[in-house]
C-alpha cells in the first residue's frame, strides 16, 4: 500500500540492494510501513558526479523547455495528487484532506516557477563610450543541495527543485527520513515529465554524514535547508567556511496581536483552524497570542471552545481535523512546555497532556496567563500548543512580540487603520498578515529575518538565490 522508498540518481530509481535500510513509522500507531534505504559514499559522489555533468547542459537550456517541464510537474502533480496525499497522511501524519490540499494547492510552485523562469532578465548599463557594451547576466549558480523537512514533506520539497531547476541549476535533494513519500514522487513527477537524467537527484540517510560530504564538495555551490535554527546554523557555518551561497528557512514562534477593535469571531475562527493545522508543526503557525485587556477573556473563551472541539485522529479517518505529532519526541518536546507553563503559575485551559494510545496523539491546547520567562513564550514549540497572554498598549505589544530572536511570520488582528499601520511597520519578522491568514502563496515571497533565516523562496525573489550576477563590458 505504501510506495517503495527509493533513491534517484542519474535518472534511475535505486533500490536497497543491499544498502543499509531503516523503518520508515506511521505516527498514527508507530507500526513500519516501509523501508528508507540510506545513500553510501559512492551513491553520494555519483549524484554529484552526474548533477555536474547535468549542469553543464541544463545550464544552456531554453527556458522554454524548463518551463514546460514545470509546467507538465503542476499538471502530473494535481492529477496524482489523491495518491500522492493518501501516503503523506500515512508516513506524515496529517489529515487527508490537508495532506491532498498540500499536493493540489503547492502543485501552483510548478506552476509560478514555470511562468517566472523565462522572465530571468538581465540588463544592458549606459556606457560612457558609444564603442563600449555593458551587459550583466544572471545566470545559473551550479549545482544546489536542498534539504526538506518532514512537516510539508511536498510542499517544502518542490518549491526548492522548481526554483533551482527553473534557475538553470542541477539539485540533490535530501529529504527528511520520517516522510521520504512525497520526495519520491517529486522525482516520479519530474521524471515523467521529462526532465534530464542528473537534473534532480534524490539520496536518503543519516542527515549528518550527507549534508557534510555534499556541503564540503568543491561540486557544490549553494545549498538550501528548511528546518530548525540549530541545524541551520551548522550548516549555514559550514557553508560560510566555503563561501557557499545559502538560503535558510528556519525556525519561527509567530506573534499574534489581536487588538480590542478586531473583529474577534472571525479573527478566532481563522486562527484555530491555522493554530492547529498540521498539529501545529509549521514554521508560521501563530503561536504567541497577545491579545488587548478588553477582549481578552472573550477571545480565550471561544478559542478554548473551538480547540476542544477539533476530533484527533488518525489522518485517513473521516471527520479527522488533527492527526499526530510527527514523531514520537514531539510529544516529550510539548510535555515539556505544559509542564514547565504549569510550574510557572500558568493556565492550561485545555489539553495539556498526550491522547492514550499507540500513535503520537496530542491534544490541542492553550495555556493563559503565561509568564514572560516561561519557556513557552521564549523557545518554538512547533506542536499543536498556543499561549495566550494579554496586553494594554499596542507599543508595549509590538516590544513584546519582537523580543525573541526569531523573525518569520507575525499577523495581527484590528479594524483600525492606524494600528494596522503601526503593526505591519513595526513588526521585526519577514512576513506580517493582517485581517486574515495570507501567506505562503507562489506568487508571494517566504522567508524570515533574525534566527528566521534569510533568502525567499516564491514570489518573483525566488530565483535570487540560484543566479549569479555578471558584468561584461566589450569593446567593439
Ligand atoms: P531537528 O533540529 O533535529 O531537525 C530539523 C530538520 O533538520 C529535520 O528535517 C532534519 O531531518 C534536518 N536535519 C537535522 N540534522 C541535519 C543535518 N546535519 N543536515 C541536514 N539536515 C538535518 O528537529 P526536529 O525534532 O526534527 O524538528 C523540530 C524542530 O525543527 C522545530 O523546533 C522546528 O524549528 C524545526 N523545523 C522547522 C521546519 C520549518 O518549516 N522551518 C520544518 C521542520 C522542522
Amino acid at each position: 500500500m505504501y510506495p517503495h522508498i527509493t533513491q534517484y540518481i542519474d535518472g534511475e530509481f535505486i533500490q536497497g540492494d543491499g544498502r543499509r535500510e531503516t523503518d520508515v513509522l506511521n505516527p498514527a500507531t508507530n507500526l513500519p510501513i516501509g523501508k528508507l534505504p540510506h545513500a553510501t559514499s559512492a551513491d553520494l559522489e555519483r549524484a554529484l558526479s552526474s548533477a555536474q555533468r547535468a549542469f553543464e547542459s541544463w545550464r544552456n537550456s531554453s527556458p522554454m523547455l524548463r518551463s514546460q517541464i514545470l509546467r507538465k510537474v503542476g499538471e502530473l502533480a494535481r492529477e496524482r495528487a489523491q495518491v500522492i496525499g493518501r501516503n503523506i497522511t500515512l508516513d506524515q501524519g496529517k489529515p487527508l484532506a490537508e495532506a491532498v490540499g498540500e499536493v493540489t494547492v503547492c502543485s501552483e510552485h510548478a506552476d509560478w516557477h514555470a511562468e517566472e523562469c523565462r522572465r530571468i532578465y538581465g540588463r544592458v548599463i549606459p556606457a560612457r563610450s558609444s564603442q563600449v557594451q555593458q551587459t550583466v547576466l544572471r545566470e545559473p549558480i551550479g549545482v544546489c543541495v536542498a534539504f526538506s523537512p518532514w512537516n510539508f514533506p511536498f510542499n517544502q520539497a518542490i518549491r526548492k527543485v522548481a526554483a533551482a531547476i527553473g534557475a538553470g541549476c542541477s539539485v540533490i535533494v535530501k529529504g527528511s527520513s520520517d516522510t521520504p513519500s512525497a520526495v519520491v514522487a517529486i522525482a516520479q513527477l519530474f521524471h515523467d515529465a521529462g526532465l534530464p537524467p542528473g537534473v534532480l537527484s534524490v539520496v536518503w540517510g543519516d542527515s549528518g554524514m550527507i549534508s557534510d560530504h555534499l556541503i564540503r564538495s568543491p561540486i557544490v555551490r549553494k545549498i538550501s535547508f528548511t528546518g530548525s535554527t540549530p541545524v541551520g546554523q551548522q550548516l549555514a557555518a559550514l557553508a560560510g567556511s566555503l563561501m557557499k551561497r545559502c538560503t535558510m528557512e528556519l525556525g519561527g514562534h509567530a506573534p499574534v496581536i489581536v487588538c480590542d477593535d478586531a473583529d474577534i469571531d472571525t479573527a478566532v475562527d481563522q486562527l484555530v483552524g491555522y493554530k492547529f493545522r498540521n498539529a501545529g508543526q509549521v514554521c508560521v503557525s501563530p503561536t504567541r497570542f497577545f491579545v488587548q485587556d478588553g477582549i481578552h477573556d472573550y477571545f480565550v473563551d471561544r478559542f478554548v471552545a473551538k480547540a476542544q472541539a477539533i476530533k484527533v485522529g488518525d489522518g485517513l479517518e473521516a471527520g479527522t481535523r488533527m492527526g499526530p505529532l510527527a514523531q514520537r519526541r514531539r510529544i516529550a518536546a510539548m510535555e515539556g512546555f505544559v509542564d514547565d507553563a504549569r510550574q510557572r503559575g500558568a493556565n492550561i485551559r485545555t489539553g495539556g497532556h498526550a491522547v492514550l494510545g499507540a500513535g503520537n496523539f496530542f491534544a490541542p491546547t492553550v495555556i493563559t496567563d503565561l509568564p514572560e520567562d516561561a519557556r513557552f513564550l521564549n523557545e518554538e514549540p512547533f506542536g499543536p500548543v498556543a499561549g495566550i497572554v494579554r496586553f494594554t498598549n499596542l507599543e508595549d505589544a509590538l516590544q513584546r512580540a519582537n523580543r525573541l530572536p526569531f523573525g518569520l511570520a507575525s499577523y495581527a488582528f484590528t479594524r483600525s487603520a492606524k494600528n494596522a499601520h503601526a503593526i505591519s511597520r513595526g513588526l521585526e519578522a519577514g512576513m506580517v498578515s493582517i485581517n486574515h491568514i495570507g501567506l505562503a502563496l507562489a506568487e508571494t515571497p517566504f522567508g524570515g529575518l533574525k534566527e528566521s533565516g534569510y533568502g525567499s523562496e516564491g514570489g518573483i525573489e525566488t530565483f535570487d538565490g540560484y543566479l549569479t550576477t555578471k558584468f561584461i563590458s566589450q569593446l567593439n
